[in-house]
């Protein structure tokens, strides 16, 4: 396929370009090269850059892949299904970190009290994370999300749970940003078989 991914030459779209192209995909830069003839679009850019881009593509009626986070889901979910193209957003691609929200969300049905710690790199803009917002959004128990933003980090978080003489810590680690890029490959394989709107998190395609 065609790709286009706008952030080309940030952290994660750097090792997106060779990972498109090694199993086939046409990858060109969606903001100097346009859209013309793309099937797929990614986004790996900036919280305020996310949105126009997202536009542009839906203009041109081309599907998104979107790792960027800190946007507004409901309105980009809107736009889409107004445009008529599907759109899939996770606020994580990590298959650990999908896990790890799976199993904060179980675990959460026995320890109503918890706490989430997320621990990102000091480039990252938005505060709390996506995935933060996700895992509590998913205990449902209205967690307190406390952000950690310095170098030498990647992505990390841990839910905490208190019981009566207990603790249980469930943690995950992105050591390499790697680890997004399986979820992302996949993405862009299946984006064209979703709904008209936006599609969010990886579980609706594992
Ligand atoms: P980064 O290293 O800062 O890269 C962002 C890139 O986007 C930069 O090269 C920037 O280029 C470019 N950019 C900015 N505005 C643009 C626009 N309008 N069109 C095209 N490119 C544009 O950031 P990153 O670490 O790769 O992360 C990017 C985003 O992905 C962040 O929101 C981060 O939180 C998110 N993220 C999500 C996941 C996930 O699993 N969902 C994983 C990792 C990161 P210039 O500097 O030249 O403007």
């Amino acid at each position: 396929m065609k790709v286009a991914v706008f952030g080309v030459e940030g952290k994660v779209g750097a090792l997106l370009v060779p990972a498109l192209e090694v199993v086939g995909h046409q990858v060109v830069d969606g903001r100097s090269d346009g859209l013309e003839g793309c099937e797929v679009a990614v986004d790996f850019t900036h919280p305020d850059a996310v949105v126009s881009n997202v536009e542009r593509c839906l203009a041109a009626g081309v599907p998104v892949v979107i790792g960027t986070t800190g946007f507004d889901t409901e309105a980009v979910h809107a736009r889409a299904r107004e445009a008529g193209v599907p759109c899939f957003y996770a606020p994580n691609f990590a298959l650990g970190a999908v896990l790890m929200m799976r199993f904060a969300e179980e675990a959460a049905k026995t320890f109503p009290r918890a706490e989430i710690v997320e621990l990102h790199n000091e480039a990252k803009r938005d505060a709390p994370s996506g995935t933060a917002k996700a895992t509590a959004a998913r205990m449902g128990t209205d967690p307190a999300i406390h952000s950690v933003r310095l170098p030498g980090l990647v992505a990390h978080q841990e839910v905490v749970f208190g019981g009566q003489g207990e603790t249980l810590t469930i943690r995950h680690d992105t050591t390499s940003r790697d680890a997004f890029v399986p979820g992302v490959l996949r993405a862009v394989e299946r984006v064209r078989e979703l709904p008209a709107g936006l599609t969010i998190g990886l579980e609706a395609l594992i």
